[in-house]
This record gives C-alpha cells, structure tokens and sequence, in this order.
C-alpha cells in the first residue's frame, strides 16, 4: 500500500484512512512547527504527481480491507494534499468507495483556485490552517511560497466557507513567543470571525518541529486562549488510541506510520507490544534502525519520537 495508510487514531477523527497522494514532504508552505521535517518539494505548481489510477486501486484495496474499521476517510499525509491536481476525482471516488465522511486536512492556501475550491465543495469537512492573523506573521510562521499571499489566502477561506455545506473546522497553531501573545491573539480571533468557521482546533506543538526554537506555549497562555476564543474554544487534547498495523513486520510497518507521522516511543512500543514483541525488544530495533541512519530519534518536550530520516 503506497498511497493509503491506516486506519490510524486521530485527534479529531477518530479512526481514520488517510489518502496521501504526493511524494515525501511537497508543500507550498515550510512551517517553522511542521513535524514532517523541512519541506524537501517546495512548490506551488498543481500536478499529479502520481498515476491515479494507482491512488484508486489502493483507495479501493483499504477501503474494503477496513470495513466497519475506521471514521473517515482523509487527505492528508507528505505535504499539501489540494497540490494534487486531480484531487477532486480522488475525493470522488471516496465518496462512491465509502458512506463514511470524506475529509481534506489542508493548509488553506490554495482555497482561492477555483478548481481546489470546486474539488473540495464534495467533501464532508474541511480542516484548513490558520497561524497567522497579518502577512508579516504568515511570512515568518509558515513561509509561504512566493506566490501565495495573506489576504488571497485569507480571502479563499472566507469565500469557500461562504458557500461550502460541509464541516469547516480550522486549526491554529500556536508557539510560545511568536503568535501567543495576547495581541497575536486578538489578531487571529479578527480573522477567524470574518472566517466563520463551525469550529476552532487550538494546537501547541505536540510533536518535534522543524525548528528547534519552536516551543509548546505556557501554561498561563491557555488563560488567554480561553478567554479570548470563549465559544471556539477546544484545547488540543493528546492523541490516544493504537495504530492499525496489517501484519507481523516491524520495520515495515513502523516506517509506514512514521514517515507521515512522527510516533512517541511510548507509543510505539504500546502499539507494537501486541506483536508478541516486548518493550526491550523493540528498543533494540529502534536502535539498529537509527544506526542505520532509517529512522531518527528527537527529543522534544522530554519525551522521545521517532521518524523516518
Ligand atoms: S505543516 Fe503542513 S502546510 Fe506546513 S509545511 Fe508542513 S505539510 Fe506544509
């Protein structure tokens, strides 16, 4: 299975197949937080990078494997999945595949090409990115390609949601000393309101980030947060729940999951544990994979994760 993972625990999805239809890392932003690493594919050129006829086959492969297993099914995975220039047929074809809701994890930016926005309009929600509430900020938390500016990205999520009938639930991340003070704050909640949308996910950076000087907020700003997001208010909550795994090998299905999702060694080792493998077990494997320079070992906010070098 190349193109399809899962199904995998959620933070807001529950159970869900995730679509993941471009090569490692292909984004038009290089956010300062991404816990995907740096964004090797910077581009904002819409192609199909693969042959979708192989996207369907594993779409249809998963599908049917996971029946009655999993909530949704989701685009998401090495980067921005609307960068997929037939991503509407693939959105199509999930819906015709499964009666469970269809969703699109994006970061918003190309909202304001009518083609995505068409493409989009089939899906059951829409869960876009948000970080910034002026171009200077956009600029230093998510560098943007040169061809996307804040007001054009600003102006496609209010015109999509304007029309759109599905779920529109946007995210904001927000990092210690860059976007959490309470005018950064004021800033975004001003855009969110011209957004309107039916509900806002306030992230920290659980997982590493590509820059080592992005850190998890204080304590004192959720405070703020609640305060100034009152009725918007959800406070990320910690992922729970094991990954799927399909079969015994587990090199192969732990670089599966890692490479689009960075895993807590705690995690890791409570989801591979039913594998008759033990916890000492595992280390030992995790160990030989990083001196093999396949995987990589980050500390971050003293706990330990693992992804894919
Ligand atoms: S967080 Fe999302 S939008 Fe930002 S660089 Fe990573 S993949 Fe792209």
């Amino acid at each position: 299975m190349t193109y399809v993972y899962g199904p995998v625990p959620s933070r807001r999805l529950g159970q869900s197949i995730g679509v993941d239809p471009l090569p490692p890392k292909t984004c038009n932003y290089q956010c300062i937080y991404c816990q995907l690493g740096k964004t090797t594919h910077f581009t904002n050129t819409r192609a199909n990078f693969y042959p979708i006829e192989d996207i369907i086959t594993d779409m249809q492969t998963s599908i049917s494997n996971n029946r009655n297993k999993f909530d949704y099914v989701t685009f998401v995975g090495s980067g921005e999945p609307t960068l997929y220039k037939d991503i509407g047929i693939l959105i199509q074809k999930a819906k015709e595949l499964t009666v469970q809701p269809v969703c699109v994890i994006t970061n918003g930016s190309l909202l304001n090409n009518i083609e995505v926005s068409n493409a989009l309009m089939n899906t059951d929600v829409v869960m876009p990115s948000l970080d910034a509430g002026n171009e200077k900020d956009f600029i230093k938390i998510n560098r943007p390609h040169p061809q996307i500016k804040y007001q054009s990205m600003l102006q496609g999520l209010i015109d999509f949601n304007n029309s759109y009938s599905g779920y529109f639930w946007l995210e904001v991340m927000l990092m210690k000393e860059i976007n959490d003070s309470r005018e950064k704050l004021l800033e975004i909640k001003q855009k969110i309101d011209l957004i309107q949308p039916d509900r806002v996910d306030i992230n920290v950076p659980i997982r590493p980030p590509t820059e080592d000087w992005v850190e998890i907020p204080n304590d004192i700003v959720y405070e703020r947060i609640k305060e100034i997001f009152e009725d918007y208010s959800n406070i990320n909550f910690p992922e729970k729940g094991t990954f799927e795994h399909s079969h015994g090998d587990f090199e192969h299905e732990l670089l599966r999951i890692i490479t689009r999702h960075p895993m807590r060694e705690k995690q890791i080792i409570k989801t591979f544990g039913n594998l008759e493998l033990d916890e000492k077990t595992i280390l030992e494997k995790l160990a030989f994979l990083e001196s093999k320079d396949i995987i990589v070992k980050k500390i971050y906010n003293k706990k330990v994760f693992w992804r894919k070098k």
